[in-house]
């Protein structure tokens, strides 16, 4: 089983109207750092895709109170990391300068909640600090992208999804399933997917992660993203 996405909080401070976050029933929390080691541990072992792993799942990771120490504990384990964010807390400057300390990819989704005032603050402070942070500007197309500021990052589109509910499940072309790939939750669950919010797909935790396969859940049959590779 190779993990694919960790998740170090399901904590949000947006109300994507695409996203049911509001909805969830499982328990908030922060990934504490003996869960988050131990996970790294079996990272080392079995690595993702690429040697990047994702950090977030159904929360905002900017919002844990340690996420410096677990960017840069990733790092000096040179396991590089991508971190998707619906960019609000780009406005403090204390998390664009810990930001632009690290060189792994900041995934900003344009329609989540961020400001393109500070969306553009930072793309002007990493070319002042010469970061070596990747930006990725994720959008619908929704938002004006002239507005954003010429400089070092790159724009992707992507189509809306319904979170795996309207689709036709060709499951079996999917790498979480046939690459068994996997998701840490906060409390070290490991889930199926990206898609399992409730980690309902539940096919392990990592105390005590042995051989584990990972299999079909109640999605996969109306999934319409089917994560191929
Ligand atoms: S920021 Fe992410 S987790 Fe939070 S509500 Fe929006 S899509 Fe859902
Ligand atoms: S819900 Fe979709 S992405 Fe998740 S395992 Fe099933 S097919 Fe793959």
């Amino acid at each position: 089983m190779n993990i694919y996405q960790i998740e170090l909080t399901n904590y949000c401070n947006s109300k994507c109207a695409w996203c049911d976050h509001s909805k969830m029933k499982r328990t908030k929390g922060f990934m504490d750092w003996r869960i988050f080691e131990r996970t790294v541990e079996l990272l080392k072992s079995a690595p993702p895709p690429d040697n990047t792993v994702g950090l977030h799942h159904f929360g905002e990771s900017l919002l844990h109170p340690d996420i410096n120490l677990y960017l840069e504990y990733l790092e000096s384990h040179n396991i590089n990391w991508r971190l998707s964010t619906n960019g609000r807390l780009l406005q403090k400057i204390e998390i664009r300068d810990m930001l632009l300390k690290l060189r792994g990819l900041l995934v900003i989704s344009m329609e989540n909640g961020a400001d393109i005032k500070n969306v553009n603050l930072l793309i002007q402070e990493k070319t002042q600090k010469k970061s070596q942070l990747r930006i990725l500007l994720q959008t619908f197309g929704d938002t004006d992208m002239k507005s954003v500021k010429p400089g070092e990052y790159e724009i992707f589109n992507i189509t809306k999804h319904s979170w795996g509910k309207n689709g036709v499940g060709e499951y079996q072309q999917c790498c979480f399933l046939n690459q068994n790939w996997a998701c840490v939750l906060w409390d070290g669950t490991i889930a199926s997917c990206c898609f399992d919010m409730e980690g309902e797909g539940k096919i392990g935790h990592v105390n005590k992660p042995g051989i584990l396969t990972n299999k079909s859940w109640r999605l996969c049959p109306t999934c319409e993203v089917v994560l191929r590779c």
